[in-house]
């Protein structure tokens, strides 16, 4: 993806027919010898994109998605007093979140019900995901607070994000090779049909 001068967008890149292997570029910094995760679709996330721009329920995204049908959602499970969503900038494939339908922030807040469900769907999430894709790790946790790294700081969530060792090499080609629409509602009925 490029970005020219008035901001419009080439999504050359998406077709996976055009992505360089190397640009030159004059910037300025020290090679870190680390290696650069291409992630051309998080630039939406990064600009703002698909975020409330205040805490009311009519704009919050978690609030929406239960209106949804599950495949335009990317509703994993609707359970009871909580849901299994995908990400829709995932830092992994596979990449859930398992949130309260009430629009509430903090996990404090949660009533001894929902806390108890939240952890329910977190530990089926971990198992599916195990069971489907094999994951060497997880990263499982919630960010809480603008300060906290949170998103969407309106809407409690908690992440769960099936790691393996190097995945960050891999992805690139994931996206190379297939759209990230196409990936994530594969991904979403994938997960779907192995959660019952
Ligand atoms: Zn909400």
């Amino acid at each position: 993806m490029t970005v020219d001068q008035q901001g419009q967008h080439s999504d050359q890149q998406a077709s996976g027919e055009t992505r360089p292997a190397a640009v030159h570029q004059d910037g300025i910094g020290h090679p870190d010898e680390l290696e650069r995760l291409w992630t051309p679709y998080r630039i939406s996330y990064i600009r703002g994109e698909n975020k409330p721009a205040d805490a009311s329920t009519e704009k919050c995204p978690f609030c929406r998605i239960p209106s949804m049908a599950d495949d335009a959602g990317l509703l994993v499970h609707r359970g009871e007093l909580c849901f299994v969503v995908l990400n829709l900038y995932p830092y992994a494939p596979g990449h859930v979140m398992v949130c309260p339908y009430r629009h509430i922030a903090n996990f404090v807040d949660t009533t001894v019900d929902e806390a108890a469900e939240m952890a329910a769907l977190t530990k089926r999430a971990v198992e599916t995901l195990g069971r489907v894709s094999s994951p060497a790790g997880f990263n499982i946790g919630m960010n809480q607070g603008v300060a906290g790294g949170a998103g969407i700081a309106a809407h409690l969530h908690q992440h769960v994000v099936p790691r393996w060792i190097g995945d960050q090499n891999f992805m690139p080609i994931i996206g190379r090779t297939r759209t990230l629409p196409e990936l994530l509602g594969d991904t979403r009925q994938l997960l779907a049909d192995a959660w019952a």
